[in-house]
């Protein structure tokens, strides 16, 4: 039995457009999002089969695979959550998110210089990678991360809430090199109640313990 399951979209691949296309939505989910599933399914069973035979000279590779493949699993079936049709604004307490939105005033300053900071980071990933707003639990504040492809540069223990794929798959179809306009865009589609579900969840949970 394999690990890890490509998860359901959580709606139809034609919920996002105008800012995504159908089309984009169902390669970026059959395709790529299920190459990233059987990837970490591939990695532990690979390296179950090298602690079987006690062998061990592509165990640095494996673990790479490892991590690389089950990340990008993650970071999707994050993305996939956070956008909505239906989305976009800013989280306003009056919609029953005002600690997330409290939360990222504290930790930028305000809504506008955190949602600067989120574009710039994903707008500018060079090669493929991910702009990501994240939990620090050892603050307990937000911060953006500039993530190289799907496992690098991270801040150990971070969570992230808000992901933002900038890999060419994520838009080029559609929005050909424009890639700071296909970031610019996806705001519309920000699905604020997700991501301030997140937040909740992760601010309760005690995952790196203070010092
Ligand atoms: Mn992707």
């Amino acid at each position: 039995m394999p690990v890890y399951t490509l998860p359901d979209l959580p709606y139809d691949y034609s919920a996002l457009a105008p800012v995504i296309s159908p089309e984009i939505i169902e390669l970026h989910h059959d395709k790529h999002h299920a190459a990233y599933v059987k990837g970490a399914n591939d990695s532990l069973e690979q390296l179950a089969e090298a602690r079987d035979k006690e062998q061990w000279g592509s165990v640095n590779g494996l673990e790479k695979n490892l991590a690389f493949h089950l990340s990008g699993h993650i970071l999707h079936s994050i993305y996939w959550h956070n956008m909505t049709g239906d989305g976009g604004g800013e989280p306003l307490a009056a919609d029953g998110v005002g600690g997330l939105a409290d939360a990222i005033t504290d930790s930028f300053g305000s809504f506008a210089g955190f949602k600067a900071q989120l574009t710039k980071a994903a707008a500018t990933t060079q090669g493929s990678g991910w702009g990501v707003l994240a939990y620090e639990p050892l603050s307990g504040h937000l911060i953006v991360e500039q993530i190289y492809d799907h496992q690098g540069n991270v801040g150990q223990g971070s969570t992230p809430l808000l992901v933002f794929d900038a890999w060419e798959h994520a838009f080029y179809l559609q929005y050909r090199n424009q890639k700071v306009d296909f970031i610019d865009a996806m705001w519309a589609v920000v699905n604020w109640q997700d991501v301030a579900r997140r937040y909740e969840a992760a601010r309760s949970r005690q995952t790196i313990l203070p010092v």
